[in-house]
């Protein structure tokens, strides 16, 4: 047995130095399990040792196999570490990724759905001025989509909004509107509160100008001492940040449940800038969103001090403003997959 420990160290030391000289990794795997290996030589020594008698020899024998058992487990291990060495080195020696490589004429290059467009060119602007971006739940229990913006249960608004209730959950409901999200922030944040919550929004419509799936986004600012003023200057800041510096707003009268007073937005017509075309009816105005100050019971709903703090709030259609900012006059086009179509928009938001 002393001989065979002794052939076996030198035909460990040929082989190793084989492996070495062209290291790879199945060879060096390779060389490991022919010796350390459930089969290999080392454990069969051990166990040919079961059946040495002698006590002083098995002592002896023991201990030289364990010299050689020592002796390949590290030479293993140089070689293993040499070769991720090899690898790292071969990768380092590659000519590096050049990203600036011009992509060729014929590749499909991606875009950005004109929606996604509008969004980033909405949330952009408003985190320039501080906003932070909220995100809410799309299927909504009644609490958040109606009863915390003052839409009570039996209010005639739930049935305006033509609502998608799921009918093994009564108290669930897809969401008519992104508004829920500020009720979820308001209970998270203490005032003051500066919000740009976009998001998918859901109403039982359909036809050429309404989809059942449509973009929102609202805007909320909840302070002391906020007035109509700074909501009208906002809406306006927002619009010239979306379109140019010569766009106009205006501001009628109206009534959502969650805002008193409210009003409905409405622009310069972006295609004939107020001199009449069928964009807008010849009225030269287009009606884009709604807006107001946030009703004292919505406060009351989230806990917020109504006689401290007041908030505005403003809302529009995402798809709407991409259809005028990029001249698209038909909404079916944002989801029939036309692969020309969504191929005339950049990678990233234009201004
Ligand atoms: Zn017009």
């Amino acid at each position: 047995m002393q001989q065979i420990i002794a052939t076996y160290q030198q035909s460990f030391a040929h082989q190793a130095a084989a492996v070495h000289a062209t290291p790879s990794r199945k060879a060096i795997e390779d060389l490991r399990i022919a010796w350390l290996g459930r089969k290999g030589k080392i454990p069969a020594l051990y166990q040919d040792l079961k059946g040495v008698t002698d006590g002083r020899e098995k002592g002896l024998l023991g201990k030289a196999i364990n010299e050689l058992r020592n002796t390949i487990e590290a030479a293993i291990a140089d070689l293993q570490a040499a070769g991720a060495r090899a690898v790292l080195a071969a990768q380092l020696a590659r000519p590096p990724l050049d990203v600036t490589m011009p992509v060729s004429a014929g590749s499909r290059m991606g875009s950005l759905h004109p929606v996604s467009l509008m969004r980033n060119l909405v949330v952009d602007e408003l985190a320039k001025l501080g906003f932070s971006v909220f995100d809410g739940p799309e299927v909504e229990t009644d609490f958040y989509n109606f009863t915390a913006l003052n839409i009570p249960e039996n209010h005639p608004a739930r049935d305006m909004q033509d609502t998608f209730f799921i009918a093994e959950h009564p108290h669930y409901v897809l969401r008519t509107h992104t508004s829920n999200i500020q009720i979820h922030a308001m209970l998270q944040e203490k005032p003051p509160l500066r919000l740009v919550a976009p998001g998918r929004v859901f109403r039982v419509d359909n036809d050429a100008t309404h989809t059942p799936m449509f973009h929102q986004v609202e805007i909320v600012v909840v302070d002391r001492g906020i007035s109509f003023a700074h909501l009208k200057g906002l809406i306006e800041y927002t619009m010239k940040a979306v379109f140019d510096s010569s766009m106009k707003i205006r501001l009628r009268p109206s009534y959502f449940p969650f805002v008193e007073p409210g009003a409905e937005v409405d622009m310069l017509c972006s295609m004939c800038r107020g001199s009449g075309c069928r964009v807008c009816k010849e009225s030269g105005w287009l009606e884009i969103g709604g807006c107001g100050m946030i009703h004292p019971n919505v406060f009351e709903a989230v806990n917020y001090d109504s006689e401290t703090y007041t908030g505005m709030a403003f809302g529009f259609g995402l798809d709407r403003m991409a259809m005028l900012k990029y001249g698209i006059n038909d909404l079916r086009q944002f989801f029939n997959g036309d692969y020309s179509f969504q191929q005339q928009f950049p990678l990233y938001s234009p201004r």
